[in-house]
């Protein structure tokens, strides 16, 4: 009972793709429910009495009670190779003793997509896509082999039509479902791959482009913004301007609190730039602890912003330990103008915070050049 609801729930969660299920509890399920396919044949050729077929039934039920307890230990692998043999002995099996019309067959060409889904999923060192083709093969040449001597020889059994088509219905039944449910996993592990590749590159993409410690830009994807700020204000006009940032006295604040707290002055410097520009603005962490600022506007706007930053810093306090540590910056601004190139600009608000630095600190100098 427990089984089959654990069967059910796991089916659920195949056709939803709501989780990923392991490969073994892909096996496990296969192999419940070819045991409970084995044991309603069981039940029929009971009813028929068919002995060689009723001990065939009964030894495959436990030998698929045995593959369930291999593949519940984790040997995956040797489960499936297991289960296409037996398919494979019950095609032949089946079909010299009750003939090709009850659809043996059928499970053959329905296991093809399993071998390559084992092969797509299972993770065996250098699996190669020569091996679900050889199996294929295989399978298609025991197909047209049983039937060749199918046409030569008698089955053991004589059925009356109507067995035939109901045990041809109940061989099909499985065999079609198998390739419905196969076909599902396909779609579904494509999606998880595309899925998983998606998440893997954006981090990739966020650890290139990021500051680990602020979470700002770094100094590689502002240099992409600033190229494009460039490009955008010599094709449409559109004026930027560049503040450039450095914490007054910041090596003395490291000496005295610790390095940590100078990481978290860093952070709260961070928070107060984010919180303090407009949706469309840059803020990367140039260096140490220097920082440089895109705005899309004139000088006027960017002395603006720098000023209110300017200002928050200095009323801002970064507890450490006992202490209430408070700090300043310095800014340097400059704005586009036609015929400046990024690394002249930079040089300007390079230059204007050079000016604050050796007048006093804790200022906004924005000297048109
Ligand atoms: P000034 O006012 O002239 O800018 O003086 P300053 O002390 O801020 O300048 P200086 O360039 O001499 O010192 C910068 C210091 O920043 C030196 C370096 O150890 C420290 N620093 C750089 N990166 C980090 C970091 O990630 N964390 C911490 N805690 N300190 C850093
Ligand atoms: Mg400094
Ligand atoms: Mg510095």
């Amino acid at each position: 009972m427990k089984a089959v609801k654990r069967f059910f729930s796991l089916i659920n969660n195949i056709i939803t793709g709501k989780e990923h299920v392991s490969q073994q509890r892909k096996l496990e399920a296969l192999s419940i429910a070819i045991t409970l396919v084995h044991f309603a044949m069981l039940v029929i050729f009971v009813r028929l009495y068919m002995l060689p077929m009723i001990v065939y039934n009964l030894i495959v039920v436990f030998f698929y009670i045995y593959v369930f307890q291999k593949v519940h230990e984790g040997q995956v692998l040797k489960g499936y190779i297991l289960t296409f043999i037996e398919i494979a002995i019950q095609v032949v099996y089946g079909t010299f003793m009750l003939g090709w019309g009850v659809g043996y067959h059928m499970y053959l060409v329905a296991i093809i997509p399993v071998f390559y889904f084992v092969n797509l999923t299972y993770d065996v060192e250098g699996a190669k896509l020569r091996t679900p083709l050889i199996a294929a093969l295989a399978a298609g040449v025991i197909y047209f082999t049983t039937y060749g001597i199918s046409l030569c020889l008698v089955p053991a059994y004589e059925l009356t039509s109507s067995q035939i088509h109901g045990i041809y219905l109940f061989n099909t039944i499985p065999s079609v479902f198998l390739l419905v449910v196969m076909s599902h996993l396909f779609t579904l592990e494509r999606r998880y791959f595309v899925s998983s590749l998606t998440k893997q590159n954006e981090s990739l993409g966020k650890e290139a482009s990021e500051d680990p410690l602020t979470g700002l830009n770094n100094r590689r994807s502002m240099e992409i913004r600033l190229e494009n700020a460039m490009a955008r204000a010599k094709e449409r006009g559109v004026i930027f301007s560049l503040i450039m940032g450095d914490i007054d006295n910041f090596k003395k604040i490291n000496d005295t609190y610790g390095h940590d707290c100078g990481d978290e002055a860093l952070k709260a410097v961070s928070a107060i730039m984010q919180s303090s520009v407009r949706d469309g603005d840059t803020i990367c962490r140039w260096g140490g602890e220097e920082f440089l600022i895109l705005v899309t506007g004139n000088r006027g706007e960017a002395v603006t912003v720098a000023e209110r930053i300017r200002q928050r810093v200095s009323d801002n306090v970064v507890r450490s330990d006992e202490n209430e540590v408070r700090f300043t910056i310095t800014f340097g601004v400059t704005t586009y103008k036609p015929g400046y190139n990024i690394d002249k600009l930079i040089e300007q608000a390079d230059n204007n915070l050079y000016i604050g630095k050796n007048s006093g600190k804790n200022q906004v100098v924005s000297k048109e050049y």
